[in-house]
């Protein structure tokens, strides 16, 4: 296995529910090492273009929505495994098929509103750092 770097966003409901370090302890209790952190509150543009690969679903408008419904955390985790392991801890992307003890299943309720984003693969976890994060403002941890 190998040291990869992945995409986490702290969704505003879970941030207005004021669990942002609830969520990072889970991270870092599991060996994931925040390398860039930032909050910030998208504007319709950032969130869309985050989301361009659901620009044709039905629920894009209400996606778009919600994600800048508030502020947001928005984190690079580095670690062994590192992407898988961030959707492990997540759970299912519907908080009611999502496994007892995760991160969806702890703090969401439903498919729209579900706490929190990791990236799907290392090639989308490439492209979704990018998009937040300039080369410069990386802090790899494991030197
Ligand atoms: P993820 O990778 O587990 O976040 O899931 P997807 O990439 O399939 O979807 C992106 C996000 O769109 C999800 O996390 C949800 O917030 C939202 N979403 C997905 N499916 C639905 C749906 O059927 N209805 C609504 N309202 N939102 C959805
Ligand atoms: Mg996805």
């Amino acid at each position: 296995m190998a040291v990869e770097r992945t995409l986490s966003i702290i969704k505003p409901d879970a941030v207005a529910k004021n669990v942002i370090g609830d969520i990072v302890s889970r991270f870092e209790k599991a060996d994931l090492k925040v390398v860039a952190m930032k909050m910030v509150h998208l504007s319709d543009e950032q969130a869309g273009g985050f989301y361009a690969e659901h620009k044709e679903r039905p629920f894009f408008k209400d996606l778009v929505s919600f994600m800048t419904s508030g502020p947001v955390i928005v984190q690079v985790l580095e670690g062994e495994d590192a992407v898988a392991k961030n959707r492990d801890l997540m759970g299912a992307t519907n908080p009611k098929d999502a496994e007892a003890g995760t991160i969806r299943a702890d703090f969401a309720q439903t498919i729209d509103e579900n706490a929190a984003h990791g990236s799907d693969s290392a090639e989308s976890a490439a492209r979704e750092v990018a998009y937040f994060f300039a080369d410069e403002e990386l802090c790899p941890r494991t030197r």
